[in-house]
């Protein structure tokens, strides 16, 4: 471990299923950062428009951005399938993404360094990161891990309709005008098609390692 470790920032960056929430979790808990799963802010924001039973629109999705309060998440019920769609569709929103910029960027600048994972750490949020990772794997492979996690539940879709799923939200954050799902140009792409976590996050944790150790 360095001995000085201020302001380490790592962003990490991928579609759905990707592993990268996972590899965010163990990456923050290695090197004692505080963690900001930013894909829970989209879906609180729809969230709290389909609770006062509104419209997905730009307006009132954007009125929803800005009065959110990470403290009172309920993540259990932000992380169902089912909100990653309607987060999806408010997340294209340009004044959403504004509103939700300064929140993300002040936790980031946290004295001690932190790490957010999403989809526009690298480029929007943190563009000097000390690291960033795109994290990615084939929609196939996306969809069976997400399919082998929602199966534990009641009433968990079937392995097509993840795909689908994987698929549609894929094309939507990538083809964004705003902010669009893609790497930055200085960020490490690591593929876990045939990665096991244990395997990702050794992967990760050493290019981390790299470059605090040479820069
Ligand atoms: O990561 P997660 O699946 O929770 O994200 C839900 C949705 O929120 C994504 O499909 C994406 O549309 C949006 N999102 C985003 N930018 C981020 C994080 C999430 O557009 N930084």
């Amino acid at each position: 471990m360095p001995a000085d470790r201020r302001g380490l920032v790592l962003a990490i960056d991928g579609p759905a299923a990707s592993g990268k929430g996972t590899l965010a979790r163990r990456l923050a808990a290695h090197f004692g950062l505080p963690h900001l799963d930013t894909g829970l802010l989209y879906r609180a924001t729809a969230r709290a428009l389909l609770d006062a039973g509104q419209p997905l629109d730009n307006a009132r999705a954007a009125a929803a951005a800005a009065a959110l309060d990470p403290a009172r998440f309920d993540e259990e019920r932000l992380r169902g399938a089912e909100m990653g769609e309607a987060a999806s569709v408010v997340a294209a929103f340009p004044h959403v993404r504004q509103a939700l910029v300064a929140m993300q960027r002040r936790f980031a600048s946290q004295p001690g360094g932190a790490v957010l994972d999403g989809r526009d750490i690298g480029t929007v949020i943190c563009p000097d990161a000390t690291v960033k990772l795109f994290v990615t794997a084939a929609p196939e492979i996306r969809a069976t891990r997400r399919h082998r996690e929602l199966a534990q539940k009641p009433g968990a879709p079937d392995l097509g309709m993840v795909l689908a799923d994987i698929r549609r939200r894929d094309a939507r954050d990538s083809g964004r005008a705003d902010a669009p799902l893609v790497a930055a140009p200085d960020a490490f792409i690591l593929d876990t098609s045939s990665l096991g976590i244990e395997e990702a996050f050794a992967h990760a944790a050493r290019l981390v390692m790299d470059r605090i150790t040479t820069a």
